[in-house]
């Protein structure tokens, strides 16, 4: 019998005998999350309660061993322990793989977010095949708001999953659109790997298209003359020149323009310059955190000049950053593919692409990222390869997909739900969605329910109301669903990730 006086060894048949003998209701293992670590064996199991993890060995192994959890006396003893907060940091401290890191450096990398906290098995089941690092934990506050978790809860779901799933090549936890310092404070006192900062609330866009006379007023009032001038002679009377094997790019800064820019940038700037500093407080003098810097939510796109001269300020302030998301030309809606043209979007992805290579190497980042097939193969064969890609929702709409399959009548009473939050929840996205388009259930069969998830105007339509549904009474059931179906829901995920990444040209893994 394996599980005599010390374990060294276990094979996962005897390990189920030797279950059904414990005196506690076991009703699936998760074979890969079961190893064996300073002579006790550590593994997650289901029971009727949800989750559990379980530690087997000798009494006083387990009473030494740091995770909490209720001891029971058999042959073998045995622990069985709450997936809790409380014992996230012994988790990490015992398998540190489970901790997120930076993983921006890698070529490849992609945000997943897991809006429900089931669908990280499913990510990584998709991701270990390929040659791309992910963050598998990502949620904006906003996200946070509308389905009311919290990071740190966001956090332990992803941690928890790569035990699970015993994902050993490292992982990151983005702090996903952040506005102000007491946010990142927040985000990293609860251990994100990676920020992301939101600079689109701090831009002055109104500067863009304000009279000259204006422009040399506020440039005058608002800017220390001896910024003022620094700042001139960083940008006027040179040529910017890049060359690439698609063409080149030349850029140069008239007067006003500089000073049009300077006033659009300047809060945002030093905004950006007192959240590196803090970063680097937190972290010691080398951020040991990934820092991105988002422009995708303002209004306009980030043109080529504009992504030069933040990226040329950020250097001068000795800011350093990892990967930039500028706001694209086209519409990147959620859940949908691209809009666009894809000539027009090709040409502003190669230039930037060019100023990110030279200044720092730092890699573009595309934001609602999932479902955009039409421009994959662009980005992935402009970047070579390097970029990072975040999606998130539609991991939720598989979710919804799923329910569709095996629970017809709550996927209609989501319907209902959502067709009814669906004005409030499209306040907060830029969406085209024309709900007049989708038909009334009645007349679906539920056999038919699953294809509708194809529809842009129904995929929108969940994409948006996902806070409204996952905050109504109807949450536990849809967790219940999911979690009774989670190997389908993680095949439909891989299924649907793996798509992504085929379209992006991410090698296979041998
Ligand atoms: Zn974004």
């Amino acid at each position: 019998m394996i599980f005599n006086d010390s374990i060294q060894k276990f094979s996962i048949e005897a390990l189920s005998k030797t279950l059904r003998t414990f005196p506690i209701e076991v009703q699936k293992i998760y074979p890969n999350s079961f190893q064996i670590h300073r002579g006790l064996l550590y593994g997650m199991i289901l029971t009727p309660q949800g989750k559990r993890l379980l530690v087997i060995g000798e009494e006083e192994k387990l009473q030494k061993d740091p995770l909490r959890g209720r001891l029971v006396k058999f042959t073998p003893s045995f622990k069985v322990c709450d997936l809790s907060l409380e014992n996230l940091p012994p988790l990490m401290e015992l398998f540190p793989y489970t901790k997120p890191v930076p993983v921006l450096r890698a070529p490849a990398t992609i945000g997943t977010g897991d809006r429900i906290g089931l669908a990280t098995p499913g990510h990584i089941r998709a991701i270990r095949k390929f040659n791309i690092r992910p963050v598998l934990a990502q949620q904006s506050t906003r996200e946070n708001l509308q389905t009311g978790r919290t990071l740190k809860e966001v956090m332990a779901d992803a941690a928890w999953s790569v035990f699970q799933e015993n994902y050993q090549e490292g992982y990151g936890a983005d702090g996903d659109h952040l506005k102000s310092l007491r946010e990142v404070k927040e985000a990293l006192e609860s251990g994100v790997s990676m920020i992301t900062l939101d600079l689109s609330e701090r831009l002055k866009a109104e500067v863009l298209t304000s009279p000259k006379k204006e422009i040399e007023r506020r440039f005058g009032e608002g800017i220390d003359p001896g910024d003022a001038e620094v700042l001139l002679h960083l940008f006027l009377d040179k040529e910017f020149r890049f060359r690439g094997n698609e063409g080149d790019l030349n850029i140069s800064f008239q007067k006003e323009e500089v000073k049009r820019l300077v006033l659009l940038f300047h809060s945002a700037l030093a905004f950006s310059e007192e959240v590196y500093e803090l970063i680097q407080r937190h972290t010691g003098r080398r951020p040991l955190i990934d820092l991105e810097i988002s422009l995708d939510e303002f209004p306009l796109p980030t043109s080529p000049a504009m992504h030069l001269f933040l990226i040329i300020s950020l250097n001068h302030r000795g800011v350093r950053i990892d990967s930039l998301a500028p706001r694209f030309v086209g519409e990147f809606e959620k859940g949908i593919d691209y809009k666009g043209g894809l000539s027009a979007f090709r040409e502003q992805f190669y230039q930037h692409v060019l100023i990110s290579q030279h200044y720092g190497n730092y890699k573009l980042s595309l934001h609602s990222g999932s479902d955009k097939f039409s421009i994959y193969p662009i980005v992935g064969r402009i970047s070579q390869g390097k970029f990072h890609l975040k999606t998130s929702g539609t991991s939720w709409l598989e979710a919804v997909r799923l329910i569709s399959l095996n629970h017809p009548s709550l996927f209609r009473d989501l319907h209902r739900l959502a067709l009814s939050s669906f004005g409030e929840a499209s306040k907060f996205y830029r969406v085209t969605t024309d709900l007049s388009k989708i038909l009334p259930l009645e007349d679906v069969a539920d056999s038919d329910l699953p294809a509708l998830l194809d529809q842009p105007p129904v995929r929108q339509l969940f994409h948006l109301t996902y806070g409204s549904l996952l905050k109504s009474p109807l949450r536990g059931l849809i967790r219940q669903t999911v979690l009774r179906e989670e190997e389908a829901y993680a095949w439909l995920l891989e299924r649907h990730l793996k798509d992504h990444l085929i379209h992006l040209g991410i090698e296979r893994r041998a």
